[in-house]
């Protein structure tokens, strides 16, 4: 028999295009989907929880827990390491839920290659004056901090076309709207619905 099992969508962006509000919404409005806590090394920012935002550790704890092979993925991005728990992700996904991985594109390329039934979703700013306002608007970082975030943007977006679907985050509820409708598509495919609706496709084929 076939067992009813979520998705994975492994949601990437540079940083600024609008990634985690997009994906906070979707948690808020979407039942069925839920997103993964990785774990970094790097430190908690101001209004950041621990087992929320991320599970806080030290590298020598990241290092025992990848050398166990408790990460699905795991990147050193900006300096800092992060990963995504294997044992959470397959519990996740047999619960029936969707999950989300909001992971850069070096992790995106080991869960591809551990998952390819994965789906991946990369989120693009409308253009880079807007993401440079973005990432202006957001703290006190100096001119020269926001050359190297705006350098390190651009380095993210060149990985975009390995990904399934782009969304541009012109408009908020748009790209809202778009991620809605790639998730409710996603429902609706022969595999989902096969295993959702055992009883009833052989139903209706039992005459
Ligand atoms: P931040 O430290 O600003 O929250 O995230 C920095 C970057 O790390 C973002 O591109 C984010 O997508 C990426 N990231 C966050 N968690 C993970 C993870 O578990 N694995 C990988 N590979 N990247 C991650």
């Amino acid at each position: 028999m076939t067992q009813a099992t979520g998705t994975l969508y492994i949601v990437s962006a540079p940083s600024g295009a609008g990634k985690t509000s997009l994906v906070k919404s979707l948690i808020d409005q979407i039942d069925t989907l839920r997103v993964s806590v990785s774990h970094t090394t790097r430190l908690a920012r101001p209004g950041e929880t621990d087992g929320v935002n991320y599970h806080f550790t030290t590298r020598e704890t990241f290092v025992k827990q990848a050398g166990q092979g408790d990460f699905l993925e795991h990147a050193e991005v900006f300096g800092n390491l992060y990963g995504t728990s294997q044992s959470t992700v397959e519990k996740t996904l047999a619960e029936g839920y969707d999950l989300i991985l909001e992971i850069d594109w070096q992790g995106a390329n080991q869960v591809r290659r551990a998952m390819p039934q994965a789906r991946s979703i990369f989120i693009l700013p409308p253009g880079l004056k807007d993401l440079r306002e973005r990432l202006t608007n957001r703290g006190q970082d100096d001119e020269s901090v926001i050359d190297r975030r705006m350098a390190q943007a651009v380095d993210e977006m060149s990985h975009y076309v390995e990904y399934d679907y782009i969304v541009i985050n012109d408009c908020f509820q748009a790209a809202l709207d778009d991620l809605k409708a790639i998730f409710r598509a996603g429902r609706l495919s022969m595999d989902c619905q096969q295993a959702r609706h055992q009883s009833l496709l052989a139903a209706l084929l039992s005459e």
